[in-house]
């Protein structure tokens, strides 16, 4: 049975940076009752608190905060780059240990955001881009969707099951 990595806050968790959570989702609910959810908030775990100041990437590449070209700064303008790593490296550890190929992760987060980000401004300004985590992720091969393609996840699990010939019953 494939594993799938998702952000905490998806299945309720209050570790949203506003101590919020999302959901509940349906397909979510299914994949937890399936057992294959290992879930993760890479900012707590990186060890930030909850509630915690809201932090953005300039331009959203959380790529280039990966290769060391880019922090990661609170509304404060506090660097809070390291903690975003150690959450990465975490992701990428139960990543490894599970052998997971799908992740589903919060849209638009500086850890999570799979296909947009933030810009750094503090000012709502959605631009092109990805979350720390997400990047690290993306580049070991793992499938990064957020809970606003659910479909295509859905359907991505399917495919990989089919392809190794387990199911939900396995
Ligand atoms: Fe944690 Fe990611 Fe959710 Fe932010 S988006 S609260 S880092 S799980």
């Amino acid at each position: 049975m494939h594993k799938i990595l998702v952000s905490r806050c998806l299945l309720g968790h209050r570790v949203r940076y506003d101590g919020g959570a999302h959901g509940p989702f349906d397909l979510l609910q299914r994949w937890l009752d399936e057992g294959r959810v290992v879930a993760l908030c890479p900012e707590v775990a990186g060890g930030l608190p909850t509630p915690r100041p809201p932090a953005e990437i300039r331009g959203g590449q959380g790529g280039a905060v990966l290769e060391g070209r880019l922090a990661v700064l609170t509304v404060d303008g506090e660097d809070v780059t390291a903690a975003f790593l150690a959450g990465a490296q975490q992701a990428l550890a139960l990543v490894r240990e599970h052998g997971i190929r799908l992740a589903l992760l919060k849209a638009r987060s500086p850890s999570c955001g799979n296909l947009e980000n933030y810009d750094g401004s503090f000012g709502g300004v959605r631009v092109p881009g990805e979350g720390v985590t997400a990047a690290l992720l993306r580049r070991e091969g793992v499938q990064v969707f957020s809970e606003e393609q659910l479909d295509e996840a859905q359907r991505v699990l399917a495919e990989l099951e089919s392809a190794t010939g387990t199911s939900s019953a396995d």
